[in-house]
């Protein structure tokens, strides 16, 4: 009798012990910012906002020192984390946190490349390789093509010209290219974004593994009239990077419209999950837009 009576305690403080534990261990996030021709004030707090709402992530911060002061401190350790979320454009970093950085990814890490990370560091190859295209900062036809999409396939221009450009932020329709990738699969085939910059004209080395969404960006806007890609996959050894050029951000973080969106939120969450973990097992949710309406979270969370 006392041994199934124990034998049943062990069993019932399993069960508790089963009932008590998290789903699974957040998703160990460094994000590195400090330094950005852009708000990073507003967009690290958001970014890291939207990510640990979900409750699928755990965010630290790796802040630079301001633009101008000595790097040299700027090392950084990679190896805590399964995923490195870069929002910076700025000085480059001291050489060990480059090393360190190709080596993470290289080896596996998993890695977002978010809106103005992709003008970072035209001088950096394996960063150029990594984000697949970037822009301004000098670059042109010596950083790579141009590439776009035209007649169902993405094209590589080599003509030259400067790489990187965009016109008046506006709202627009985001076109899905890879429908039954883990980080696309149910969303719509098109939805519409809340006002946002588009990308264009973006050079690089240029190998795109998944080719997630493009929008045309329309000459009455100031855009190039091309297909242009702006959310994508790239490997890099066994790493995999999740790049999207959506999320300008705005002056703060209750007027932030191109970041408030659902659709770029969701799939930030799905990029960083199948960058972290090759997988996706997040729903899509009720409030994604649709192919007419935006969608906004405005407080970063799903409703
Ligand atoms: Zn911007």
């Amino acid at each position: 009798m006392k041994r199934i009576l124990s034998s049943a305690l062990v069993l019932l403080s399993a069960a508790l012990l089963a009932a008590c534990a998290p789903a699974g261990q957040p998703i160990k996030t460094l994000l590195i910012t400090g330094q950005n021709n852009h708000h990073w004030e507003v967009s690290h707090v958001a970014i890291r906002q939207i990510l640990e709402n979900s409750g699928l992530f755990a965010v630290d911060f790796a802040v630079s020192p301001p633009r101008g002061e000595d790097m040299s401190g700027f090392v950084l350790d990679f190896k805590p984390y399964d995923l490195v979320v870069v929002d910076y454009n700025g000085a480059p970093w001291p050489e060990e946190t480059g090393r360190r950085f190709v080596e993470f990814t290289r080896s596996g890490g998993g890695v977002v490349i978010y809106h103005a990370a992709d003008n970072a560091f035209p001088q950096w190859p394996e960063y150029s390789r990594i984000c697949a295209l970037g822009g301004w900062e000098g670059r042109d036809e010596k950083s790579g093509p141009w590439v776009y999409w035209a007649a169902g396939r993405l094209v590589r221009d080599s003509s030259p010209g400067a790489g990187g450009s965009h016109g008046r932020q506006h709202e627009y329709v985001l076109n899905g290219r890879s429908q039954s990738h883990p980080i696309a699969k149910g969303l719509p085939d098109s939805w519409r974004h809340a006002q946002d910059e588009l990308y264009d004209r973006m050079r690089g080395p240029g190998d795109i593994d998944a080719l997630l969404f493009t929008a045309s960006s329309d000459p009455s806007t100031g855009g190039s009239g091309r297909e242009e890609p702006l959310i994508f996959t790239v490997k890099f050894g066994k790493g995999r990077v999740f790049h999207t050029m959506l999320g300008h951000v705005g002056p703060s973080l209750e007027d932030n419209p191109a970041m408030q969106c659902t659709g770029f939120q969701v799939l930030l969450l799905r990029g960083a999950e199948w960058a972290a973990t090759g997988q996706v097992a997040q729903q899509v949710p009720p409030d994604f837009p649709t192919a007419t309406q935006i969608s906004l979270r405005k407080a970063y969370k799903r409703p």
